[in-house]
């Protein structure tokens, strides 16, 4: 595979919070151009037999994915997993724990943003969760849009649901190295994802990198929907300086709310070696 190559390793089906079906992603990918594709639900695999059909089925080479979520010095990061065998156990059951507490912290969730005066959140957003283990934010958002509440679900999070807004409650996730033990473990690469979206200092920012190496992480994601033209800079030079691989995904969730759509991404910057090349023997 080269260098320069259309892959889109980073968007989410209606298996997490994204609302299209793996098989319309598939499709919607193919039209777009993308010759290498990952589902990367969250916390989720169970999309990966559906989406490896399709991708099938539309001639387009498929690596397996899953974006993990993670804590780390109190904040939530993102490690996307890519080319590791879905069926292996101690990913299946990490995977599995980790979405154990999604549903007690929507129902806190619900209780919190009906005290702000925002009432049946919880069922409101249940009629939007594909999957009842995998209940998110982005599903509360869609509520309170429809509710009137808001606009658009980018200004819910904005008012509500971003950290320390009244419908946010904390949660502890899995740990950086159990993430990245349960991919590596199940034969794939473990990939930071988004990372100019975390609030992080500069030295908190060196701490993720340090430890995630040392847990056995090979990636960067470079770009990404939520990356602009400094960030891609910064993190190809991040590559260079930690020796990471660099990745390239849209984080493409819905046609309605997505601002970049699945293969229409800017190629990864000269002089990084794409996180793709470690995964040849791994394309389905
Ligand atoms: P959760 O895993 O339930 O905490 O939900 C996280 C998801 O919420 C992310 O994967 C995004 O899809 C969505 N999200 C988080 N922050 C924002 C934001 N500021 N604007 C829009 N969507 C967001
Ligand atoms: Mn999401
Ligand atoms: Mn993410
Ligand atoms: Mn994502």
């Amino acid at each position: 595979m080269t260098h320069i190559l259309n892959a889109d390793l980073h968007c989410h089906s209606v298996v997490s919070d994204g609302t299209l079906t793996p098989e319309a992603l598939a499709q919607r990918a193919k039209a777009n151009g993308v010759e290498l594709w990952a589902l990367t639900d969250h916390d989720e695999i169970g999309g990966q037999d559906r989406a490896i059909a399709a991708a099938r089925q539309a001639g387009m080479p498929y690596l397996t994915g899953v974006e993990v979520s993670v804590t780390f010095v109190n904040v939530t990061v993102h490690i996307i997993g890519l080319g590791f065998d879905h069926t292996h156990p101690a990913l299946v059951a990490g995977l599995k724990q980790t979405r154990g507490g999604r549903e007690e912290r929507a129902r806190d969730m619900g209780a919190d943003l009906a005290r702000v005066g925002i009432p049946g959140a919880y069922e409101g957003a249940m009629k939007y969760v594909g999957n009842p283990e995998l209940i998110s934010r982005s599903h509360f958002a869609r509520y309170i849009v429809e509710a009137g509440f808001c606009t658009d679900t980018n200004a819910v999070f904005r008012k509500y649901l971003a950290e320390g807004k009244p419908g946010f409650v904390p949660h502890r996730w899995a740990s950086l190295g159990d993430a990245v033990g349960w991919i590596t473990g199940a034969g794939g690469v473990a990939v930071v994802a988004h990372p100019g979206r975390y609030k992080f200092t500069a030295n908190e920012e060196f701490a993720l990198f340090t430890e995630f190496k040392t847990h056995g992480g090979q990636g960067v994601e470079v770009v990404t929907g939520a990356h602009g033209q400094a960030d891609y800079v910064k993190y190809a030079e991040f590559c260079r300086e930690f020796d990471l691989m660099a990745s390239r995904g849209s984080d493409f969730h819905s046609p309605d709310e997505s601002h970049t759509d699945l293969g229409k991404l800017p190629d990864l910057p000269g002089g990084v070696t794409p996180v793709w090349e470690l995964l040849e023997a791994r394309v389905h």
